[in-house]
């Protein structure tokens, strides 16, 4: 059973619930979707086939008790579903950073899944899987993306829509860097006593979204 992968790293969890934590990222290749502000377009494509074995080997020697497997789009890859699985079989805490246009139903479900909903100014809009969201469980994450005051409309909408902050652990909110500025945004969520988590993403923080930290 073979994956084709961009990179295997040990970093610090840049964002959702866990940020900061110490964490093994498995970045799959490939993805179907385009978003016009996506940070990984070099995930698109290239990568290097990795058995099943040999990725289980190599998130082994960093030690860290958290693998995130990212992409990309993960999902894309069917073999996706056994890595996860296989991941938390050998005990670690596993979490899955998914597009939201791909099923997550057969995804194992120790898995810790943090969906995107891909609001208009991504132009993915149109590909969201809304099947997916009576899938979502309570150890669940559902993130926003938010370019403009357009795209946190919409997310308000669907968030009270699909009551979205009762069916999972944790709403996030978060600006797309360079259009949105973090602070209207946190403003905007005060000012309406919106039950999510703002954030910001710590990798680009710290290093500046460096490839591979
Ligand atoms: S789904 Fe993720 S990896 Fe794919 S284009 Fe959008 S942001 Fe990039």
């Amino acid at each position: 059973m073979e994956l084709r992968l961009t990179e295997i790293f040990h970093s610090l969890q840049g964002e959702a619930r866990t940020v900061g934590r110490p964490t093994v990222f498995v970045r799959l290749t490939g993805c179907p979707q385009r978003c016009v502000w996506c940070d990984t377009e070099y995930a698109f494509s290239g990568g290097e086939k990795w058995t099943l074995e040999s990725i289980l080997a190599e998130v082994a020697q960093y030690g860290a008790g958290y693998i995130t497997v990212t992409g990309g789009e993960p999902l894309a890859q069917p073999n996706c579903l056994p890595l996860l699985t296989a991941l938390c079989d050998e005990g670690y805490e596993v979490s899955l950073e998914t597009g939201g246009a791909m099923d997550i139903s057969q995804v194992d479900e120790r898995v810790s899944v943090v969906m995107d909903l891909k609001a208009p100014g991504s132009a993915e809009q149109h590909n969201n899987r809304l099947e997916n969201i009576p899938l979502l469980r309570p150890h669940h994450q559902v993130k926003f993306v938010l370019a403009d005051r357009k795209d946190y409309d919409w997310a308000r909408f669907m968030l009270d829509q699909h009551q979205l902050a009762e069916r999972v652990a944790d709403v996030l909110f978060s600006p797309v860097q360079g259009q949105l500025a973090p602070g209207d945004l946190a403003d905007w969520i005060v000012a309406d006593r919106l039950p999510v988590r703002f954030q910001l993403q710590l990798h680009k923080l710290l290093w500046n979204d460096a490839r591979g930290r």
